[in-house]
């Protein structure tokens, strides 16, 4: 972990450096709305490679455009953690 000093009084810490924990198929290939081809989509999960107050981000992207959630309907959006 390294901190950085910003000012008299402010302290940033962060750990070490972003970093793609797991990167893989998600399910059969699907409808993407932002391509409007259907793509093979890929579940990745990105996060600090030290241990880091930041928890993992998941995100299924288009293995194509790399958008996020190009697989829901255009104004929908996942909701992790809450199912
Ligand atoms: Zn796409």
């Amino acid at each position: 972990m390294s901190c950085t000093f910003v000012g008299e009084d402010t302290v940033i810490c962060g750990g070490g450096k972003w970093e793609v924990l797991v990167d893989k198929v998600d399910g059969e290939p699907r409808w993407c709305f932002n391509c409007r081809k259907v793509r093979d989509f890929r579940f990745i999960v990105s996060g600090d490679s030290e241990p880091s107050y930041y928890e993992p981000n998941p995100s299924i992207r288009c293995a194509v455009c790399k958008t996020d959630d190009g697989d829901c309907f255009p104004g929908r959006f996942r909701v992790w953690g809450e199912q």
